[in-house]
């Protein structure tokens, strides 16, 4: 497949560095490249096939961070697909997850689980601090055996379904629900190529979708205000004795959160931190 791809180097200095890394997290689901430029600054290299989307981009970042310089250079002649591919890298998580796209199924990734997902639109490539915040939390309940081995789990907003293949890959079973009908359609493929699907309903809606359920496990990768909205929601379909990892939750967030889901009736929770953003665990 030819077409016209972009390229938009941008250099930062190191300051800048978590700030463009949530704007690039925020707005590429498929991977980049960061290098050292030298002691005070680093570079990202994005591609795109529409330069005008990556123009926009770097006015974004521009808008938060003046200091970064960006260049927009058009790549004549190139095989897109494998081009992209490329940057399309394998994300290890954890002590056990690796997440690979299914051109690198075949990989070795000695003593991980792999976790196959075929990026489309949907969000979940493990290459946003967010999610991989969500599979650490997750193995780690793992190691400190504080899932029941056959135990239950709710990803809500599964995106990929890649919490939800990873809590399948566990042992577990349970559901992975998403208002997105492309999100549902990707996790069900996604599903499909973990050999996952016997473990995981997958279902177009949101909490409502699984009202009267509860599980031990309980996954909610979404945003903020949402998660405050749903709280209450959310903590009456955990089973007793049961865990929650929540993300997609600025730190700066990170109290109103709580306090929402203290008021339904649930202790302080751990916080786990990586950049900006954070996820709360109760384990
Ligand atoms: N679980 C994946 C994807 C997270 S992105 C991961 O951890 O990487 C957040 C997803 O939540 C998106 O797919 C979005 O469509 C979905 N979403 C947003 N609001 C929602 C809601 N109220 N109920 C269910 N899903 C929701």
């Amino acid at each position: 497949m030819t077409k016209e791809l972009w390229s938009l180097e941008i250099k930062a200095p190191k300051k800048d560095y978590d700030p463009v890394l949530g704007l690039l997290a925020l707005n590429i689901n498929y991977g980049w490249e960061e290098k050292e430029v030298d002691e005070t600054s680093i570079q990202f290299l994005v591609h795109n096939e529409s330069g005008v989307f990556l123009e926009e981009l770097l006015e974004m970042i521009m808008a938060h961070c003046p200091m970064a310089i960006g260049t927009l250079t058009k790549i004549e002649n190139t095989d897109f697909l494998s081009s992209w591919k490329e940057f399309f890298t394998p994300v290890s998580c954890g002590n056990n997850f690796v997440i690979l796209p299914p051109w690198l199924k075949e990989e070795n990734f000695p003593d991980r689980s792999k976790i196959i997902i075929e990026p489309k639109s949907a969000f979940g490539t493990g290459h946003h601090a967010t999610t991989t915040l969500c599979l650490e939390a997750l193995d780690e309940l793992i190691i400190s055996d504080r899932l029941p081995k056959t135990g239950t789990f709710l990803d809500l907003g599964c995106g990929t379904g890649i919490l939800g293949i990873a809590a399948a890959l566990a042992g577990l079973s349970g559901f992975c629900v998403d208002i997105d009908p492309l999100a549902v359609a990707n996790a069900r493929e996604n599903a499909s190529l973990n050999h996952a699907s016997a473990a995981l309903k997958i279902v177009e809606g949101s909490i409502d979708a699984v009202k009267g359920l509860q599980f031990d496990l309980i996954l909610a990768n979404i945003l903020a205000e949402p998660l405050i909205q749903m709280a209450c929601a959310i903590t009456s379909s955990l089973a007793e004795g049961g865990c929650i990892i929540l993300s997609g939750i600025l730190e700066k967030q990170a109290e109103s959160v709580i306090d929402a889901f203290i008021n339904c009736s649930m202790p302080q929770p751990l916080k786990l931190v990586s950049g900006e953003w954070c996820a709360l665990v109760w384990s």
